[in-house]
């Protein structure tokens, strides 16, 4: 196989070694539905129930707050519609500026559908705007949904004082921690989210397979109906290869997780520093906030990022454009418009995101490649 500098992590993960190993028996010889009442389904039923714990550790829960998901996308839609179609006499939904397309997405739909929607800014580090959220959260709102980790800055939200903010307005709050979960510590237990949504393949579990915390009592309504699965919340029979890696991921972030968080934290930091260094005209974007450890996001002034991705990867290198399914276009990213960064750096913002399986080699390539790569995708004149 071709080597690559994998700096694209938070498109998605390397599975952990463990995480196949596990998954393995159950697609070969423990193929039983866990559904069906004889010895055979019930020993897998166990297994996944031995998952939804690990999972549930991840995040301070109890794992029958735990449903299991085909992944981030599905855990966002059952929170935000299965909410919305709950409380029919609250239907306004509340995002942020910088969602993912997950929620933004769906946002639209609802939208066009007629429901009113808002969405809060955030200032030019990419920080949630509180008091614009605190004057949005009227009455009639169903549900606010924010992400915790922005995928392509890795700036962090304040949660506990979103949180804080939603609980004074009595509005319940969904949070999308797909970026957060496995690189920051979580604990339902100490902020009061009502629903948080988790992915997989973004700390080293497969993809296809994730969960939505629903805490205790919260008024929910499935999309998905047919078996009673997921306690009638998620029908359809489960991914149970997918669910027993997913567990093995969890316990293995909750386990070596903050070691290998700080490990990160370090490569990134030199990253950035040693990019910012070699080029000049390099700024980080969002570097102000408080972000997750692995994830820098810098602009190269002038340039468009598609050509800095494609010299990149004719060395081997693989990295993003703001978020994986818009990079292609020409649009400079929604999270970077909303942020007010500079048109001039916004279109030439490239986003590195690390895991433990980077190394320090990899880092010092990289920024050795970066002068020669924007040299040669800088106009003359302007050099
Ligand atoms: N939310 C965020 C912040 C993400 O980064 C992603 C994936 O990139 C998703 C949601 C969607 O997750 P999934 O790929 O598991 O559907």
């Amino acid at each position: 196989m071709v080597r690559y500098l994998y700096f694209d992590n938070n498109a998605t993960t390397r599975p952990l070694e463990t995480v196949v190993e596990a998954m393995l028996p159950f697609l070969r010889d423990q193929y039983a539905n866990p559904s069906s009442l004889h010895a055979f389904g019930q020993g897998v039923r166990h297994r996944i129930e031995c998952a939804r714990e690990q999972v549930a550790a991840l995040i301070g829960s109890d794992a029958r707050e735990i449903v299991l998901t085909s992944g981030g996308t599905e855990a966002i839609h059952l929170a935000v519609r299965g909410t919305l179609n709950a409380t029919p006499d609250r239907p306004k939904l509340v995002i942020s500026d910088v969602e993912h397309s997950a929620v933004r997405k769906l946002a639209d739909r609802l939208k066009g559908e007629g429901r009113p929607v808002e969405a809060v800014p955030v200032d030019g580090s990419g920080r949630l705007d509180l008091d614009a959220l605190a004057s949005v959260l009227t009455p009639d709102t169903g549900l606010l949904s924010v992400m915790w980790a922005n995928n392509e800055t890795g700036v962090l939200f304040d949660i506990d004082r979103v949180a804080a903010i939603a609980h004074d307005h009595g509005v319940p709050l969904h949070v999308d921690a797909v970026q957060a979960a496995g690189k920051i510590p979580i604990d339902v237990t100490r902020v009061p989210v009502s629903l948080l949504s988790i992915s997989g393949h973004k700390f080293h579990g497969p993809k296809g397979v994730g969960a939505l915390y629903v805490r205790k009592r919260s008024r929910l309504e499935p999309l998905l109906t047919g078996g009673g699965q997921e306690r009638s919340l998620r029908a359809g029979t489960e991914n149970v290869p997918g669910i027993i890696g997913l567990g093995v991921a969890a316990e293995a972030a909750v386990r070596e997780g903050p070691a290998e968080v700080d490990r990160i934290r370090g490569l990134r930091d030199a990253l950035e520093r040693g990019i910012c260094e070699a080029v000049p005209s390099a700024r980080v974007n969002g570097g102000q906030a408080p972000r997750i450890a692995n994830t820098t996001n810098i602009g190269f002034a002038g340039l468009q990022a598609e050509g800095i991705l494609l010299l990149l990867s004719e060395r081997g290198v693989c990295a993003s454009a703001g978020a994986a399914c818009s990079s292609g276009s020409l649009e400079p990213s929604h999270v970077l418009q909303a942020m007010g960064v500079d048109v001039r750096y916004a279109h030439g913002s490239v986003r590195f995101s690390l895991s433990r399986f980077n190394t320090p080699d990899e880092v010092r390539e990289v920024i050795g490649l970066m002068p020669e790569i924007v040299s040669r995708l800088t106009p003359v004149h302007s050099r």
